[in-house]
């Protein structure tokens, strides 16, 4: 089994920033991503408030934390990412389960985040990839003289559907929304107007049929109770997210309602298993789960140094004597 003083689980702002500050203090830190690195930072169409970053891509953003976390010193610190997906964490025997491979970890530090949130429309799950869409970023090459609809009321919806009519050309683009009203600032609501993007206020999307693709799908009006079957060939979910607690839940971890309970230390309830961004709670921005990434990392380095200690093991910090003595202060 492959030994790593510290496994990140999650690749998104959170993880990647507690990355950056284990390796430098020289646990070899590996970083663990089911899909893309940058998690839901890098779908974020334009990031205008994360610091020493003019508004721009969020994956522009992400793509430099990955550098940053990957490439060799003096251009980064030198951790690893890869690909795969964490099923549980052995607290006891201090094990990372992968779809692939097991770790033994010193340390592990869950920034699994939250993901796209399922209308739970008929036929939602079995069009997925094949006309469901959860990211019109990622899938706007696909809607290039497509008819598409996109579901929810927030900037992300808004700015979802004129994503799929400007860069994704789409032939048409239908707003569907459960309200009377968008949530998205009226400048968004503004901008859908002017650019040809339909809104349909006061109604659901209730199912979704097709062969091999997305074809149909049935809209209710909730003001009327009518309902009408519309051709469409893509649908975009934007109806919020949701946390990917699963990996917390079959390590036993506890839970502060939805979120995973951490100390002072960023610890979860089990000991060296550590829990930063988004499945803690934090406010749902980049800057808020990169700060909590940046603690759970400073936390999880120093509970190595006292494990360390506590065993009379010699590492890098205590060669002179000076850094052993300021753990073992800490040892109560
Ligand atoms: C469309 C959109 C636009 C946004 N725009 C902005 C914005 O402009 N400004 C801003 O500040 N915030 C924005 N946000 C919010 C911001 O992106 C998030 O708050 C932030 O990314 C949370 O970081 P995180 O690391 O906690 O989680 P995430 O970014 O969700 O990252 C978690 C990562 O963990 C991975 N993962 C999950 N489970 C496993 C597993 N079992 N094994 C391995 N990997 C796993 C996921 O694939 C994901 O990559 C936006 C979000 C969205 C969806």
């Amino acid at each position: 089994m492959e030994q790593k003083d510290v496994v990140i689980v999650g690749g998104g702002p959170a993880g990647l920033s507690a990355a950056i500050y284990t390796q430098p203090d020289g646990w070899s830190t590996l970083a663990l991503e089911t899909s893309w690195i940058g998690g839901q930072a890098a779908i974020a169409y334009t990031v205008a408030n994360y610091p020493g970053f003019p508004p721009g891509d969020g994956e522009v953003l992400t793509e430099n934390m990955r550098k940053q976390v990957t490439s060799p010193p003096p251009a980064g610190v030198g951790a690893e990412c890869r690909e795969e997906t964490v099923v549980t964490i052995n607290a006891d025997e201090k094990t990372v389960i992968t779809d692939k491979n097991q770790y033994q970890a010193g340390a592990t530090i869950l920034a699994t985040g939250s993901t796209m949130q399922k209308l739970g429309a008929s036929g939602e799950d079995e069009f997925a990839g094949k006309g469901v869409s959860y990211y019109a970023k990622r899938d706007y090459d696909k809607f290039n003289g497509k008819r598409v609809i996109v579901v929810g009321g927030g900037n992300t919806t808004a700015k979802s559907a004129l994503v799929a009519k400007n860069e994704g050309k789409a032939k048409e683009v239908i707003l569907v929304h459960r309200r009377d009203s968008l949530r998205a600032y009226p400048a968004m609501v503004k901008r859908l107007i002017n650019e040809g993007v339909q809104i349909w206020y006061n109604t659901e999307l209730k199912e979704i049929r097709g062969d091999d693709v997305v074809r149909e799908a049935t809209i209710a009006n909730n003001a009327t109770g009518e309902q009408k079957e519309v051709e469409v060939d893509w649908i975009v979910m934007c109806v919020g997210t949701e946390g990917n607690t699963k990996v917390a839940q079959e390590t036993g971890l506890d839970m502060q309602g939805s979120v995973v309970k951490i100390d002072e230390q960023m610890m979860t309830s089990k000991p060296g298993i550590f829990a930063c961004g988004e499945i803690t709670g934090c406010r749902n921005h980049i800057v808020n789960a990169a700060a909590e990434g940046a603690s759970a990392g400073m936390a999880a380095s120093e509970y190595l140094a006292l494990e360390k200690v506590k065993n009379g093991e010699m590492f890098e910090g205590t060669k002179n004597g000076r850094y052993a003595d300021e753990y073992l202060r800490m040892i109560k």
